[in-house]
């Protein structure tokens, strides 16, 4: 059982080179986490707060959390103080709350933007209008305790892999056009499904958690 997280890990590691993996440990047990943290892996991805809190409270402390899903205003505080960067401000009003309780724990919260790039009604992130206002107003040049890294996406869950590589092609372009100017150097895309197309078009991050535990 432990082989075979690792040997899952150590197979995709070799699979994508110098791109991060961030293990996806939602709804896994903290026996499973540990399993991962016993093969030296110091990035976890989790997308509910409660859940994240937990295990944040029960593991070592030298884990590096990444927070991939949809996140409510009001959940904020809960992960603030720890956070290691948040993939998936998908407002300007999450940003302004994320930036009002970092604030009062004294901390700079790395974070990206989630765009929306798949075919699909269901799934959160902004449009490029939308970022293109944001990064353009005064009101976001004013938020002194966040930090945007670059971007973060999900594709369309299909098997055409054409319009998987089209969705994330697009997404590293639009970060391309920022990333100079901007000082991005973080792409999260790709998950169990799609991170080989995700690394071809340019990623730097993946999000794995079905591929490693089965
Ligand atoms: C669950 C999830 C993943 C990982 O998905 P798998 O298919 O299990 O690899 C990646 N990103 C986000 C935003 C997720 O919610």
């Amino acid at each position: 059982m432990s082989q075979t997280i690792r040997e899952n890990i150590k197979q995709i590691q070799s699979e994508v080179g110098n791109t991060k993996l961030v293990v996806v440990s939602k709804y896994r047990s903290l026996p499973e986490l540990e399993e991962v943290y016993a093969t030296g892996h110091r990035h976890f991805g989790e997308n509910r707060v409660q859940e994240l809190v937990e295990k944040h409270g029960a593991l070592p402390k030298d884990i590096h959390w990444h927070v991939i899903g949809h996140l409510q205003t009001n959940k904020v505080k809960y992960i603030v103080p720890f956070v290691h960067l948040i993939h998936s401000v998908d407002s300007f009003k999450l940003l302004k709350a994320i930036n009002k309780e970092a604030e009062k724990v004294n901390r700079v919260i790395p974070f990206l933007f989630q765009l929306h790039i798949a075919q699909e009604e269901s799934k959160y992130g902004l449009t490029p209008t939308e970022l293109e206002t944001i990064l353009s107003s005064d009101d976001y040049h004013n938020l002194k305790h966040v930090l945007c890294r670059g971007l973060m996406g999900m594709a369309t869950n299909t098997d055409k892999k054409d319009m998987v590589l089209q969705e994330f092609n697009g997404l590293h372009q639009l970060y391309l056009e920022h990333k100079e100017d901007q000082n991005w150097d973080t792409l999260s895309m790709g998950m169990s499904g799609d991170y080989k197309l995700a690394v071809a078009a340019g990623s730097s991050h993946i999000r794995v958690g079905s591929k490693i535990f089965g």
